[in-house]
């Protein structure tokens, strides 16, 4: 890679040790720990490129990490956890018996699930994300503790969720999902 100032090819690559991803606006801290790559210019110390291995496996990590946690989702997260699946509004409500206006106003803020609504939405979006499983029965294993998750209606708004992961590497024969590794991060 060449410098776009200095016009040099003196290049080095730094993997960074705490990164902090703004993945598609998601309401959450996360956390990147020894997984993304930088290109700096040695010449004049000037960073070139960013990389995010495998963004659509770390979306689907955060996703899978929030339907497990019990805080009760935000209008914000459950049009996070939609697009982590890759589905469109119309599609997602039809598939939770939902009337695409309905989840327009969820989406918005406008209007709280209901605990067992909310628990089918989650539900519904980790069978989502099975379907690439190398390993299913592990998938069933987790989807099945799920169901011991009490949703939490009360929580501090003011406290933002943060969750830490570290990509296992591309070469690693696994799903999107189990390329990044959550880790419990001493922030
Ligand atoms: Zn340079």
């Amino acid at each position: 890679m060449k410098c776009t100032t200095c016009k040099m090819q003196n290049t080095e690559t730094r993997v960074v040790p705490h990164y902090h991803a703004d993945l598609l606006g998601a309401p959450f801290d996360i956390t990147l720990i020894n997984s993304v790559k930088e290109v700096w210019c040695v010449e004049c110390q000037k960073k070139l490129s960013t990389t995010i291995p495998e963004l659509e496996g770390l979306l689907q990590a955060v996703a899978w990490s929030r339907a497990f946690t019990s805080r009760k989702l935000s209008g914000e997260e459950v049009r996070f956890l939609r697009k982590a699946v890759g589905m469109k509004a119309k599609a997602f409500a039809e598939k939770i018996e939902m009337s695409p206006e309905n989840l327009s106003r969820v989406e918005n803020g406008q209007k709280p699930l209901g605990p067992g609504s909310e628990k089918l939405l989650r539900f519904f979006v980790l069978t989502r994300m099975l379907d690439d499983d190398v390993v299913a029965k592990i998938g069933n294993e987790q989807i099945k503790k799920l169901f011991d998750v009490k949703i939490e209606s009360t929580w501090d708004p003011e406290k933002r969720l943060g969750y830490a992961y570290k990509f296992r590497g591309s070469e690693d024969d696994v799903s999107k999902r189990h390329k990044y590794e959550p880790v419990a991060e001493a922030a």
